[in-house]
């Protein structure tokens, strides 16, 4: 049996029960008790506070767990990644109020800065060789400044929102974030194979949805021209048309390339494009 712990509620909560879900594990109740088993895999999911996972983890308490990139390197334990989700994502920044002229990072030099990262912060601070005071707080570090509590933070930022209302402009990225699959470095042979069998099921997931299936019609003579822009799996599958001269192609495309595939492929006379998401994708 393989324990995995996520956020019991929050912004990873959602995210990571979905990707257990898309991954074909079925978890016996929900969120209300501290630990539910799963009945179609030797798994059982831990409920917990964020911040408390990478402790978990290390102790072995949990075997694996969900948790911001930014928590685990906060909480500095000696933990692997063993896959990065692709969700969660975030940026651990440094912002002053707008009034500020803030021209590099000289100009936080004996500052006082507010954040519950203080770990991530310091050694940010000592790499760049900036002597300032780090005040931790335990939350709402944005209102520091208009408090009189700090002069900056250093705090998440998604869309920024939350600086702009409170009157802050971000200055400074001190690292790009994303929830992560932490896993203890002492797991047992039984455990690693049952993690591995799961790293098997978020890769497929995680592949299939930065792929789609896409189907068209082409004149013959484009299918060269057609294939290069499909490289599909392995390759395209091409079917003849009842209509002379025409072939029905079949093939994968990359998320990141789509709409430019597409493009090239009307240039090479394409009709009929369909393209279908796809669910799982063992490559
Ligand atoms: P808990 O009650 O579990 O301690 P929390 O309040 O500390 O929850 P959340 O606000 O739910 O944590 O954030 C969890 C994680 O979501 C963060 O550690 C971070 O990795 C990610 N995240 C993504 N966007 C943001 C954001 N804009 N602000 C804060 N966290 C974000
Ligand atoms: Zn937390």
């Amino acid at each position: 049996m393989l324990k995995i712990a996520i956020q019991k509620s929050g912004r990873l909560y959602e995210d990571s029960i979905k990707l257990l879900k898309e991954c074909g594990i079925e978890l016996n109740n929900g969120n209300k008790q501290l630990k539910a088993a799963a009945f179609n895999f030797p798994i059982e999911v831990y409920f917990l506070r964020d911040d408390d996972i990478p402790q978990y983890v290390y102790d072995g308490v949990a075997d694996i767990g969900i948790v911001g990139e930014n928590v685990l390197l906060e909480k500095n334990k000696n933990i692997d990644i063993a896959y990065r989700l692709g969700f969660g994502r975030c940026r651990l920044s440094i912002a002053v109020p707008k009034a500020v002229q803030y021209n590099s990072i000289e100009d936080l030099r004996g500052l006082k800065i507010a954040t519950t990262y203080s770990t991530i912060l310091q050694q940010y601070l000592n790499d760049k060789n900036i002597e300032a005071e780090i005040h931790e707080i335990s939350g709402s570090v944005e209102i520091a400044p208009s408090i009189g509590l700090a002069d900056a933070i250093c705090d998440l930022v998604s869309s920024g929102s939350t600086l702009f209302t409170n009157g802050l402009k971000e200055v400074e990225v001190i690292l790009q974030s994303e929830a992560v699959l932490s896993v203890n470095k002492n797991l047992t042979t039984e455990k690693r194979l049952i993690l591995d069998k799961l790293l098997l099921r978020i890769n497929s997931v995680k592949t299939a949805k930065n792929n789609k299936y896409i189907l068209l019609n082409a004149p013959n003579h484009q299918l060269k021209n057609i294939f290069s822009l499909l490289p599909g799996m392995k390759s395209p599958t091409v079917v003849p048309l009842v209509e002379e001269g025409w072939s029905s192609i079949q093939s994968v495309v990359n998320e990141n390339d789509f709409w430019d595939v597409i493009e090239k492929l009307k240039q090479f006379e394409a009709e009929g494009i369909i393209v279908i998401p796809i669910e799982k994708m063992i490559v």
